[in-house]
């Protein structure tokens, strides 16, 4: 049997990368509005111009994102911040988002990501210790935990932290630059 290769991984070293992760986020923009009114919709439930607002904000953002971060994106609009729970304890409910918590990187505030429909199983996240970007890490599957028997597992966090991109560019620009001077 032939033996196929490993998926080649990404690194911090690939600027392609970091191009192709801009793209994603630009074309997510565009399509962003289009696919939160199309989800809201088939939710059922109210279609509210603040729930179809903040969902795009999380999808057009491609991380996850803290309230203060979603009130700052929707501010041209009317939203009020106890809207804005209602509406992120909806979209929950609805698993069209889902809390990202509790992480130690940078900070431990509560965020929000978008849950792609076809992306909706347990992930790892991501929080850069020096910007706080968090980001899920969709590809990076919760491992099954062999708890001791009698316990009942409601979920798994797994949270991975260092550098995002920007940020490990920017330091390695930083260090070449003070290493010419
Ligand atoms: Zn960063
Ligand atoms: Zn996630």
């Amino acid at each position: 049997m032939a033996s196929r290769s490993a998926p080649t991984t990404a690194t911090l070293d690939d600027g392609d990368y970091v191009g192709r992760v801009h793209a994603a986020a630009e074309s997510t923009t565009a399509v962003g509005a289009a696919l939160a009114r199309r989800l809201v919709k088939e939710s059922g439930g109210r279609n509210t111009e603040a729930r179809r607002n903040v969902l795009t904000c999380l999808i057009a953002a491609g991380r996850a994102l803290s309230h203060a971060e979603i009130e700052a994106q929707l501010s041209d609009t009317d939203l009020d911040r106890v809207t804005l729970y209602r509406v992120l304890e909806w979209l929950v409910e609805q698993s069209l988002a889902h809390r990202v918590g509790g992480l130690s990187g940078f900070d431990r505030a509560m965020r929000f990501a978008f849950s792609r429909p076809e992306r909706r199983s347990a992930h790892a996240h991501f929080q850069c210790v020096q910007c706080g970007t968090t980001m899920c890490l969709d590809d990076v599957a919760v491992p099954a935990l062999p708890v001791p028997v009698g316990i009942e597992l409601q979920g798994i966090e797994l949270a991975a932290f260092g550098y995002c991109a920007p940020c490990s560019l920017a330091n390695r620009a930083l260090a070449a630059e003070n290493s010419t001077r």
